[in-house]
């Protein structure tokens, strides 16, 4: 069954603008948007936060310059009260054109009347606003500061602070000092007309910038996926190149390879398995066919027909027999077989499998002995592990010349990593036979590996039996390993985890 893995957030979105085709494009729409975003709330914030400090700081230094009028005028007042009391005053010298503080600014005195008694010379002809509730607040409830924009004094509108001039308890004057905001404007108007060339700047140099890194850290994604479409069962010893550093596009790649590594060899196995199992079958069924037309050609005698009958139903048996280890290996693989796991007892399983073999060993002239035969329970297929049993003990025999020695043991060993565990079952099989070659040990155990083929061949050997001697212990968690000698001989030991004696 195909199972596809979606990946998520992107993949719900509709096809089209929003969701190109390419990871790159994708990437640069996401990384575009959010970076205009940032940019766009980032000018408008810092645009706000400066015309509030410049505004504020405007603000600011008119009150300061009018409450200095205020407190002059007040000092002025004091003076002539206490010097000349009585003496009327004149109220234009409150103004002072010549001040340089007063530069740019529309200076003007009221009266408790409105009157406008003292001004600057730009105020000749206009008049700062006056309300009546500025007016009350001055005179009557003596609140400081007030604050309020006239528009209609020019091209710029007009900021303009109230302040009163504090005699004692009484206010004689209001002091109001204006100023055009023209200053401030053109600044806020410098610092967005900057703000606006310098946004759209940085966010082009940015996007072009992901761009290129984003089409960078994708081009050995791009090679990858070449490399990954050339590859096929034929070419399974390509592989990709992963790019030089090593971040998650190498892993990945380090990931791919090791799985190409995998499918190579499993494919190997399967070609050579068909190969070496075309191969076995085919030798047979030639002999068989050879052994046909010779007798059907011939005028043989009966006896003759019988010997040739003979051998073809022994071919066939062998036949018969690589048929049904194919078939067992095939569903093994395929984790069809299902095992038994019941108790048993491996000595009344070794015994049983011993026996037959005594015969075998017999017309061979091959002594035939059990070393050991320690009772050991484990749980398990009796008639696979009798199966395992008679494959080691059938080799054995098969293999040892005549009048050599084939010895089982059968102990029980304690677990020195885990005491208070069962142990295990040590079963082995020595023999007195030709052993092994070192670099023929580790194929030992593949399908189909043989020594000698052509000796073992003679003998009856498909190349299975190791194999399925080997599946049959890891069936069981256990291992089956060899040790072997040349013209000394060799020993198989299967090591299986016991059970707890019953
Ligand atoms: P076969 O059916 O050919 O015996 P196996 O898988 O049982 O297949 O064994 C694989 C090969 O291992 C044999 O062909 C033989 O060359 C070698 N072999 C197995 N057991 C022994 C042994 N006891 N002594 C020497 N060689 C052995």
């Amino acid at each position: 069954m195909k199972e596809e893995v979606a990946l998520p957030a992107l993949s719900r979105l509709p096809r089209g603008f929003l969701r190109p085709r390419s990871l790159r494009a994708q990437l640069a729409l996401w990384h575009g948007g959010l970076l205009a975003l940032t940019l766009i709330l980032l000018s408008a914030f810092t645009y706000v936060l400066l015309r509030q400090f410049l505004n504020s700081r405007a603000d600011a230094a008119l009150e300061q310059y009018a409450e200095t009028t205020a407190k002059n005028i007040a000092a002025t007042l004091y003076h002539q009260q206490t010097l000349h009391p009585g003496q009327k005053i004149d109220p234009s010298q409150f103004v002072s054109n010549d001040d340089l503080q007063s530069w740019g600014r529309y200076v003007q005195v009221i009266d408790p009347y409105g009157a406008k008694v003292a001004y600057s010379d730009a105020l000749r002809t206009l008049s700062l606003p006056i309300d009546n509730e500025t007016m009350l607040r001055g005179f009557q409830q003596h609140r400081p500061v007030t604050f309020q924009t006239a528009y209609d004094l020019g091209e710029y509108p007009v900021r303009v602070v109230t302040v009163p001039v504090q005699m004692g308890d009484q206010v004689p004057y209001l002091v109001q000092v204006g100023a055009s905001v023209e200053g401030v404007e053109a600044a806020l108007q410098r610092a967005a007309v900057i703000l606006l060339v310098l946004t759209p700047s940085i966010f082009l140099i940015a996007l072009m910038g992901g761009w290129w890194l984003v089409g960078r850290s994708l081009k050995p994604v791009d090679d990858m996926t070449q490399t990954a479409l050339s590859i096929e069962s034929k070419r399974l010893d390509l592989r990709l190149v992963p790019p030089r550093t090593d971040n998650e596009i190498g892993r990945l790649a380090g990931a791919l390879n090791e799985m190409i590594a995998r499918l190579d060899k499993s494919f190997r196995q399967v070609e050579r398995f068909s190969a070496d199992a075309s191969h076995e079958l085919k030798t047979p069924l030639t002999s068989i066919r050879g052994e046909a037309e010779v007798a059907l050609m011939s005028d043989l005698k009966p006896e003759e027909y019988r010997a040739t009958l003979r051998s073809i139903v022994e071919e066939t048996e062998r036949l018969s027999s690589i048929v049904n280890n194919l078939l067992l290996l095939s569903r093994a693989d395929a984790d069809q077989v299902r095992l038994k796991q019941e108790p048993l007892a491996l000595d009344e399983v070794a015994l049983a499998a011993y026996e037959p073999m005594e015969r075998l060993a017999r017309r061979k002239n091959i002594e035939l002995d059990i070393a050991a035969m320690d009772p050991v329970c484990l749980r398990g297929d009796s008639l696979w592990l009798g199966q395992l049993i008679t494959n080691l003990l059938h080799n054995a025999i098969n293999y040892t010349p005549e009048g050599g020695s084939v010895v089982l043991s059968l102990t029980r060993v304690p677990d020195t990593e885990a005491p208070e565990g069962s142990g295990f079952a040590l079963l082995s099989v020595r023999d007195t036979g030709p052993g092994i070659p070192p670099e023929h040990l580790p194929y030992i155990f593949d399908r189909f590996y043989r020594v000698d083929s052509g000796r073992s061949r003679d003998q009856g050997g498909s190349g299975l039996g190791l194999n399925i001697a080997r599946w049959i212990a890891e069936s069981h968690s256990g291992q089956i390993t060899v040790a072997s000698e040349v013209g000394k001989g060799t020993t198989f030991t299967v090591r299986l985890p016991a059970a707890d004696e019953k």
